[in-house]
């Protein structure tokens, strides 16, 4: 089964820190575990600098967003062919703080992973419910209707190039993951609704948790069946933070 790390650096670092960091991912890359696909998501200023210094590395460069549009007067905005070109292979889409505080509805998510998708490149789709939603006994209902609109009309043999996240909101940068029983469930009951949208392709789409995952917590949280990695915000600016969940996402690897 594919197993992914992906880094989610969000707006942190600059240039030089950027450079640090990114030197020390590619003088450990040598010694990482095979089959394991690794990405690492810097800010765009940062993204040709990321894909030239890991060149060679077997670490991947992600975007954390982009514009449904192929070009065209949409100030402040990338494209996911500009992306392409500068050899980023992924791009992460539909995640919590770019649907919290930019608007970034289901419609938009779905727009963007077609755009993904026709260049060529990953969509990270990111879904996950609110606090309240959890509280109230609504999460798997929330889930499921992001999936349904994010991913509904979507041909079998792009389901097959997805990568899904499930970020609970409560649990991102608060250090309070959720339990290991928590992610399971919702990985499975996720599992299932890809199975009823792409029943050939469900199996082999892999699917990260994220949520204050970290090393101390990693090897329980990724220990699930269903469960194919993590998506990593806060422990992805430590190098040596992020290639140890490297090492456990390999050891907690699911076979083939
Ligand atoms: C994220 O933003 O995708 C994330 C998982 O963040 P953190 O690991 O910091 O909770």
């Amino acid at each position: 089964m594919r197993t992914v790390i992906a880094g989610n650096w969000k707006m942190n670092k600059d240039r030089s820190q950027a450079l640090q960091l990114l030197g020390h991912l590619a003088q450990a890359a040598a010694e990482l575990p095979a089959g394991v696909e690794v990405f690492v998501a810097p800010a765009f200023p940062f993204l040709s600098l990321a894909v030239e210094r890991l060149q060679g590395a077997p670490i991947a460069v992600a975007a954390q967003h982009c514009h449904e549009a192929v070009s065209g007067a949409y100030t402040g905005e990338v494209s996911a062919g500009m992306l392409a070109s500068c050899g980023v292979k992924a791009c992460i889409v539909g995640h919590s703080e770019r649907r919290q505080y930019f608007g970034e509805t289901d419609a938009a998510v779905h727009a963007r992973i077609k755009a993904v998708l026709s260049v060529g490149i990953t969509p990270i789709y990111c879904c996950g419910e609110l606090r309240a939603d959890r509280e109230a006994g609504r999460h798997q209902e929330v889930v499921g209707a992001q999936v349904h609109e994010a991913l509904t009309g979507l041909p079998g043999e792009a389901m097959a190039k997805l990568i899904v996240a499930y970020e609970p909101v409560w649990a991102i940068g608060t250090g309070l993951n959720a339990t290991a029983a928590q992610a399971q469930e919702m990985h499975a009951f996720i599992r299932g609704r890809l199975r009823a949208l792409a029943p050939e392709q469900a199996e082999g789409i892999p699917i990260l948790y994220g949520g204050s995952c970290k090393p101390e917590n990693a090897a329980e949280l990724f220990a699930g069946p269903d469960v194919n990695g993590g998506l990593i915000g806060g422990a992805s600016l430590d190098a040596g933070a992020f290639l140890e969940l490297v090492r456990i996402a390999h050891r907690m690897k699911k076979p083939e």
